[in-house]
C-alpha cells in the first residue's frame, strides 16, 4: 500500500526545494492585525544543566540551505569571510546592510518543544513534540528569563518568570504570540506565562512521554559542505550583493528562501567578531512591557 500523505509531502517538497519535515514546528503567517498564539514546554537536554539550545547557522543558496562553518564549528567559513572582506570595501551603510544579509549566514536556535494539549493551541499542534528553529527576538526573552530571578521581584504585582524555564517544576509555560509587522512575522511580544509553572499544567506522565519523543537536533542540520562554500564564494557576485540585485533575476546562483526572510526580526549575526557590523542590521527593539492579559490565558490553560 502506497502511503498517499507521505508522496503528497514528497511532492511539495519537490516544487518547493525545501523538504517538509512534520516534526518542525512552523509559526502560522498572520496578516496584520491578526494575533496567533501558542502554548507550548521547552523540553530539557538529558542533562538538565544544560541550556536545552542548539545554535546553528545557515547560508541560503539556491533555495537550499548550508551551514554554516562559522556558526556551528566556530571555524572560518568561506562565505562569510568573502562578505566581511566586501563589506569592508564599502562605506555605505546600505551597502554594506546588503552584503551582510545577502551573503552572511543567519543565525537560529533550535529547540525542543511540548505544545500544550489545550484549546489555546491551534488543532495541528495540539499535544506534539516539535522541534523549532526560533529566532533572535525569541532568543533574548529566553536569555532575560534565565537572568532574571525567579522570585517575584520587590514591588512587583505580577510574579516574574525565571531561572531555568526547562525545568518541569520550576520551569514556566511559554506563549508564543505571532502578530505582523512590516508584512513579516513578529515574535517580541511573546513571553513566558510566570503564574504557572509546567507542572502546574502538564500531566507527569504526558511530560514523560513528551520527553521521550525528543526529537535530536543535530540530526536536523548535516548539509554542511564546505567545497560548495568555496566554490560558491568565488564566484559569487558581490557587485549584485552589494546593491541589493543579489539573487533577483535567473542569471543568478542564489534566491532567498520560500518562507519570507523576517530580516525585520532578526539580524544576520550575533557573534562577536562581527559586532563592528552589528549596527547596520536593524537590530530589533527589545521585548517591551506590555499590559498583562495573562488572566484569560490562565483560564483556558487550565481547562
Ligand atoms: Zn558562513
Amino acid at each position: 500500500m502506497v502511503d498517499l500523505n507521505k508522496i503528497r509531502s514528497k511532492m511539495k517538497a519537490l516544487n518547493s526545494g525545501r523538504q517538509l519535515d512534520p516534526t518542525e514546528f512552523k509559526p502560522a503567517n498572520v496578516a496584520s492585525g491578526e494575533e496567533v498564539n501558542y502554548y507550548m514546554a521547552i523540553l530539557p537536554f538529558d542533562d538538565e544543566d544544560d541550556v536545552p539550545i542548539y545554535r546553528n547557522g545557515q547560508h541560503w543558496i539556491n533555495r537550499k540551505s548550508y551551514e554554516c562553518p562559522r556558526i556551528h564549528n566556530d571555524i572560518d567559513c568561506p562565505l562569510c569571510t568573502k562578505a566581511f572582506d566586501t563589506m569592508k570595501q564599502y562605506k555605505e551603510k546600505e551597502k554594506r546592510s546588503n552584503i551582510a544579509k545577502t551573503l552572511l549566514s543567519k543565525e537560529m536556535w533550535a529547540i525542543n518543544v511540548y505544545m500544550l494539549d489545550s484549546k489555546s493551541n491551534p488543532e495541528n499542534v495540539r499535544g506534539k513534540v516539535m522541534w523549532w528553529n526560533s529566532k533572535y527576538s525569541v532568543q533574548q526573552i529566553f536569555q532575560a528569563c534565565v537572568e532574571s530571578n525567579p522570585a517575584t521581584e520587590d514591588g512587583a504585582f505580577e510574579p516574574v518568570a525565571g531561572g531555568a524555564f526547562w525545568d518541569y517544576k520550576s520551569g514556566y509555560i511559554f506563549n508564543l504570540k505571532v502578530k505582523s509587522k512590516n508584512g513579516y512575522n513578529n515574535y517580541e511580544a511573546s513571553k513566558f506565562v510566570a503564574t504557572k509553572h509546567i507542572c502546574d499544567v502538564v500531566k507527569k506522565e504526558d511530560w514523560d512521554k513528551a520527553m521521550e519523543s525528543k526529537i535530536n537536533l543535530s540530526e536536523k542540520f548535516e548539509d554542511e559542505n564546505i567545497d560548495f562554500l568555496i566554490d560558491f564564494s568565488r564566484s559569487v557576485d558581490t557587485l549584485a550583493a552589494a546593491d541589493g540585485t543579489f539573487g533577483q533575476s535567473d542569471d543568478n546562483n542564489s534566491s532567498p528562501p520560500e518562507s519570507p526572510p523576517e530580516s525585520s526580526d532578526t539580524p544576520n549575526t550575533v557573534t562577536p567578531e562581527v559586532q563592528e557590523f552589528n549596527d547596520m542590521l536593524d537590530r530589533p527593539s527589545k521585548p517591551k512591557e506590555e499590559s498583562d492579559d495573562s488572566e484569560d490565558l490562565l483560564a483556558q490553560l487550565s481547562q
